[in-house]
């Protein structure tokens, strides 16, 4: 997601309640649902958040997950808190935002502890040449692998055919089982009762293009 850059961005983030201090945290501080929240519930990631529409609204509706929104942009974060903002007189506390490269994560969290992590939309990196860039990629599945529990899955939407084919060979080509794909979601009727859009599907598939989501464990 390209914006504007927001001047201050990256000091202004660390003002709001729902900023997750990566700098203090490491493989002696990790991050777990312990040390972040003060519970042991389940520790979901959303790697790319964006404007955090999909985040706020599943950690809203599931009171007994704990969600932790990744943006590499200080900007766009700031974007996000403004959704939360819509959304907190729910008054929930199972959501932080890190401001941080997904290429980083590891020094972060502890090995083996996530339980799911979504992939939406995710910048396609079109040229060959930027192929490892993408967050599909061998270099990111290896990242996913160390910090994912055994059995947890990652979920991936796009409506970027190319992307979405060039992840299932890279995810096959890592081993990883795929235990479902759609070249339609929103008319998989099963599949999209309990979908939760984020601010790109709302936006491309106004545009009808067809959303291709994907379910996969290392
Ligand atoms: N998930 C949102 C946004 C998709 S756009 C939605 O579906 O609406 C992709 C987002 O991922 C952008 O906000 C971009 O800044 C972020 N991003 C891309 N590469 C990243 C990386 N390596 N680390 C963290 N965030 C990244």
């Amino acid at each position: 997601m390209r914006l504007r850059h927001i001047k201050n961005s990256e000091n202004d983030i660390k003002t709001f309640p729902l900023y997750l201090d990566h700098q203090i945290h490491n493989t002696l501080n990790p991050i777990t649902s312990n040390n972040v929240f003060n519970n042991n519930n389940p520790l979901y990631l959303e790697l790319g958040m964006g404007k955090g529409k999909f985040i706020t609204q599943n950690a809203i509706h599931n009171p007994d997950i704990n969600y932790i929104g990744i943006e590499k942009y200080a900007t766009v974060m700031l974007y996000a808190y403004k959704t939360y903002q819509k959304y907190a007189k729910e008054n929930f506390n199972n959501l932080k935002m890190m401001c941080v490269d997904v290429k980083d994560l590891e020094q972060y969290f502890m090995p083996k502890n996530i339980d799911k992590i979504f992939l939406n939309f995710s910048d396609p990196w079109p040229k060959k040449r930027h192929e490892n860039r993408r967050l599909t990629s061998k270099f990111f599945l290896d990242i996913y692998r160390k910090l994912l529990k055994t059995n947890a899955t990652i979920e991936f939407k796009t409506d970027n055919l190319s992307l979405f084919e060039f992840s299932i060979e890279s995810l096959k080509q890592n081993n990883y089982n795929i235990l479902y794909t759609t070249y339609d979601l929103h008319n998989d009727k099963e599949a999209n009762k309990s979908n939760i859009m984020t601010e790109y599907e709302e936006k491309f598939s106004q545009l009808d293009n067809k959303i291709y989501k994907l379910i996969t464990t290392p």
